[in-house]
């Protein structure tokens, strides 16, 4: 199988030249009849959660500068909703509410005509979708909310202190090598 970052280009030049793609083609076919696809959608809003270019502006302050980004592998756009899905070349392993959250947040604030959007991954080495994550553009401003109150708290933590290990499922894809968790990843 090739590696996640040639399946990613692969998979973009698929969607957006229609070349030939030695994996996924039936993902992207069945995409395709859904509705508008597009790959490496790169977005971004402001601190004041306004949809801005993806590296920012050349401005001073605020307004141009990134708050949040995020890069979606594939955005399918059916009229007021839209899916976006990760290419995942791992073992299925689903642990990623919020950054589903946080991209259908971006969507939602870069496409005003969007009222649901779902996200999941698509684990290519077993040909199964992952769980879907379903949000509606009613509930962003109490996620919005909690999201920036979670960074705070992040924000505020004293970079002097290091951070305690907790050692998870995710330990068996994790390349430190020092820790005394690590599994091999
Ligand atoms: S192995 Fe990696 S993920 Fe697991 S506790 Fe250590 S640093 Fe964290």
């Amino acid at each position: 199988m090739l590696n996640g970052t040639d399946v990613h280009a692969v998979l973009e030049k698929r969607i957006k030249e229609k070349a030939p793609a030695p994996i996924g083609e039936p993902f992207v076919q069945a995409f395709e009849r859904q509705g508008a696809v597009e790959a490496e959608v790169a977005l971004a809003v402001n601190h004041w959660l306004k949809p801005i270019s993806f590296w920012g502006g050349n401005g001073i302050g605020h307004q141009t500068e990134p708050l949040i980004r995020g890069k979606f592998d594939v955005v399918i756009t059916q009229g007021s909703s839209a899916i976006y899905a990760d290419w995942k070349t791992g073992k299925p392993y689903e642990n990623n509410e919020l950054q589903f959250r946080i991209g259908a947040l971006l969507l939602f604030a870069a496409r005003p005509e969007l009222q649901q959007v779902t996200g999941f991954n698509v684990w290519l080495k077993t040909g199964k979708l992952g769980q879907p994550y379903v949000f509606k553009r009613t509930e962003t401003s109490p996620q919005w909310a909690a999201l920036i109150k979670q960074m705070r708290t992040i924000e505020a933590r004293d970079p002097k202190v290091e951070w305690e290990k907790q050692p998870g499922p995710l330990c068996k894809f994790c390349p430190v090598r020092s820790c005394v968790a690590y599994q091999g990843g």
